[in-house]
């Protein structure tokens, strides 16, 4: 396999979901896999799945379709509130929902009543970090509007932190959840089955916590698939952190200043770049541009140095000449895999059989 690739390691992928349910596991904490990052890969999936998640979570509807189509049979939930133009598909996908708007909720019971189905939702709740949820003192009021909807059926409440302002989930915030979820339960009389604390931003509190109260569930993409916490961006000891590797080919190597000439304007991304003068260097260019990643959230090899990218040029310093057609091989972070994967230039190759038998025969699927 040559050319523009992103490498996936299902075994790798497949040891960081096991050791993360493994361990959060041992505080009853169960794991829906989140597989937006990888948009849904069946290949993927199925690695995961049989890691022992418990479901598997995707913002988009497309993804859901697109394992439930490949006969991916474990519970799915829609991560990301409906949009009202998709209500009929998502009832169909046989997907729970979030959910933090009446009207939305509204709909999708009307929609799973006219097809003789039931819908399970989940009740998003705003814990601080100011992206979706409702406020907290609306939480009865939306789980009372859910009670009131046959075609609903209301399965849990979640929360979302880090992802926009960065809030780390703490004993605080989650005492709360715990104690909202409480509340819950007294005023209704119903026992809530499921309260999803958070994403890969919460394994740091839900490993050390003294007691993680109420919250049985966590949304994990990131550290599955990169093997670290999103809050520090540190690596989780005993993961994997270089399940992706994206590969690149050498398209020119020559001696080069690196002090541009001539009067400087604008360059194609409007930035008007300042660059120092080094002396003359071995000036490296990959075909790989910001089309295929974001070339910013790429970590080079020992001896590599990347010192800008345009839409189809990756510059970079090497040691010595490179030959064309060499490859480059880099690790991208969370939003570089999620670029590389969702762009039709890049070769999807999975290596490894996604089991733990050492020794097996690594069976190399091409999906791209
Ligand atoms: C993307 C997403 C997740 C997963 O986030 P990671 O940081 O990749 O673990 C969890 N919950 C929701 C609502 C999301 O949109």
């Amino acid at each position: 396999m040559r050319g523009l690739r992103l490498e996936i390691d299902l075994d790798k992928i497949g040891d960081n979901a096991r050791e993360l349910v493994r361990r959060t596991s041992q505080r009853h904490i169960s794991v829906t896999a989140v597989t937006k990052a990888f948009l849904g890969c069946p290949e993927i999936a199925r690695v995961i799945c049989s890691a022992g998640v418990v479901s598997l979570g995707d913002s988009r509807i497309e993804n859901l379709e697109r394992m439930r189509s490949a006969r991916i049979e474990a519970p799915l939930l829609l991560l990301r509130s409906p949009m009202p133009s998709q209500i009929d598909r998502i009832v169909r996908a046989d997907a729970m929902s979030v959910n933090t708007e009446i009207d939305v909720l509204s709909a999708l019971a009307s929609a799973a009543r006219s097809s003789g189905r039931v819908h399970d939702v989940l009740i998003m709740v705003e814990l601080g970090d100011l992206r979706e949820g409702v406020m907290p003192d609306q939480l009865h009021d939306t789980v009372r509007h859910v009670l009131g909807l046959s075609a609903l059926r209301f399965r849990g409440v979640g929360a979302n932190l880090a992802c926009r302002n960065g809030i780390e989930p703490s004993e605080e915030n989650m005492a709360e959840l715990s104690a909202m979820v409480a509340s819950v339960e007294t005023t209704f009389g119903i026992a809530v089955e499921i309260v999803s604390g958070g994403n890969s931003a919460n394994l740091d509190w839900a490993l050390s916590s003294s007691d993680p109260g109420r919250i049985n569930n966590l949304r994990i993409g990131e550290s599955v698939l990169l093997g670290r916490e999103p809050l520090h961006r540190r690596p989780i000891e005993g993961l994997h952190p270089d399940a992706f590797t994206l590969v690149g080919e050498v398209i020119e190597s020559k001696r080069k200043p690196t002090k541009p000439w001539g009067r400087t304007g604008q360059n194609s991304f409007g930035e008007t770049p300042r660059t120092d003068d080094r002396g003359v260097i071995w000036q490296t260019i990959l075909a790989i541009g910001r089309q295929d990643t974001d070339t910013a959230d790429l970590a080079a090899p020992e001896g590599v140095e990347i010192l800008a990218a345009s839409s189809d040029h990756l510059i970079a310093e090497t040691a010595d000449r490179m030959s064309c057609g060499d490859e480059i091989r880099f690790e991208p972070g969370y939003s570089a895999l999620l670029r590389s994967m969702t762009s039709p230039f890049v070769t999807q190759h999975c290596v490894g059989s996604g089991t733990l038998q050492i020794g097996a025969p690594r069976r190399a699927c091409t999906l791209g």
